[in-house]
């Protein structure tokens, strides 16, 4: 199965499931494993059983990648068919979804950087997007142009990880502040955000490199947390085509990269540890897309995209002639059992 695609509702949300390997530092202190992942039948099943807490569940999604699997496997087998739907004009949104340490970056962007140009085996799924875009576009001849956006969404704030510069942290009030815009035709743009236009892949591995870099700064500098913070990549095409009557048209196509923050600001429920959640801890986008989502699925009238900034800037890509592919990133270890339940139970409700 290829995920739902529903010509008539026009809804398609695919679901993957993606489990890291143990770490070395839990491979050296034994930490048992209680996630088993069956990649033929797609199922995911978490078991424990300890005398008094017995847990046996098995979940199914569109797609089960498991610990040994291949940044490549994962982006042929479930990425690259989106990426070819972008050219054909629709707008696309990958998410990573997941506890914070469970792989969202490493599946997005990769675990090492490209050194001299070079496409390193571990490059994630931003770069091999990237990478098949011109590709095809190149192998088509085509004439096309293409912009990309990367920007930051922390606390509801949007921060530029393109224009951010050191004046950021100064006092500079020349500079325009970023503000979500409604264009009055239900469609919303960014004020003040960067677009840069380019022209070749390795120009937009550089910026993604820079971006990545920058975000890791301000991290530092404004004293954030990257678990809470969702970054936006987003990859705009214009593709100029030909009818049969020989007249010109523009097929303009979207790809949004997002690596969500980690998902146990919101999953952790206050009764666990028998405290109520500070109202600042929750994160609100985060909160809001799982919503949107289960809105999108069910068809129910009402989508609640003006609830986050996040649904409010990716709502050209949600719902609609989109499509979108969440990947739920999950440990294997016995530790974070609790989390990867809360995990798979949000995936496995978005399909
Ligand atoms: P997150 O972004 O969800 O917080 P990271 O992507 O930073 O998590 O991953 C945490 C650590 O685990 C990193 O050191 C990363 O390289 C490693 N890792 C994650 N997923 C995999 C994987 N599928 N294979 C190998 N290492 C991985
Ligand atoms: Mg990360």
């Amino acid at each position: 199965a290829s995920g739902k695609f529903d010509k008539e509702k026009g809804v398609n949300v695919q679901v993957i499931l993606r489990c890291r390997p143990l770490s070395e530092e839990e491979m050296r202190m034994n930490t048992p494993i209680v996630i088993s992942c069956n990649e033929y039948r797609r199922e995911v099943a978490a078991v424990q059983n300890i005398a008094n807490k017995q847990i046996d569940r098995t979940f199914v999604f569109d797609k089960v990648f498991g610990p040994a699997s291949k940044q490549k496997d994962l982006f042929d087998q479930a990425i690259s068919p989106i990426v070819n739907e972008v050219l054909e004009g629709y707008n696309c949104t990958i998410f990573a979804y997941g506890q914070t340490g469970t792989g969202k970056t490493y599946t997005m962007e990769g675990g090492s950087k490209a050194k001299n140009g070079e496409f390193p085996s571990d490059a994630g799924v931003i770069p091999r997007a990237v990478r098949q875009i011109f590709n095809i576009l190149e192998a088509q001849c085509a004439e096309y142009s293409m912009k990309v956006t990367f920007l930051e969404l922390y606390n509801e704030e949007i921060t530029d990880l393109l224009t951010l510069d050191d004046s950021k942290f100064s006092d500079d009030k020349s500079k325009k502040p970023i503000a979500l815009m409604e264009d009055g035709k239900g469609g919303v743009f960014v004020r003040g955000l960067e677009e840069e236009v380019v022209y070749t892949a390795s120009e937009i591995y550089k910026i993604l490199d820079k971006g990545s870099t920058k975000r890791r700064t301000a991290e530092t500098l404004l004293n954030k947390q990257s678990s809470r913070s969702h970054s936006i990549f987003s990859i705009t095409i214009h593709i100029k085509e030909y009818t049969h009557e020989g007249e010109e048209m523009i097929k303009c196509g979207k790809l949004n990269l997002v690596d969500l923050a980690g998902s146990e600001n919101i999953s952790r429920s206050g009764a666990r540890d028998g405290r109520a959640r500070e109202a600042g801890e929750i994160n609100k986008s985060l909160l809001t897309l799982g919503r949107v989502i289960n809105a999108l699925v069910e068809h129910s009238g009402h989508i609640p995209y003006r609830d986050s900034k996040l649904t409010r800037l990716l709502r050209d890509s949600l719902g609609g002639k989109t499509k979108t592919c969440i990947i739920a990133t999950i440990s294997p270890s016995i530790h974070c059992l609790e989390e990867t339940l809360s995990t798979l139970d949000y995936a496995h409700r978005a399909k």
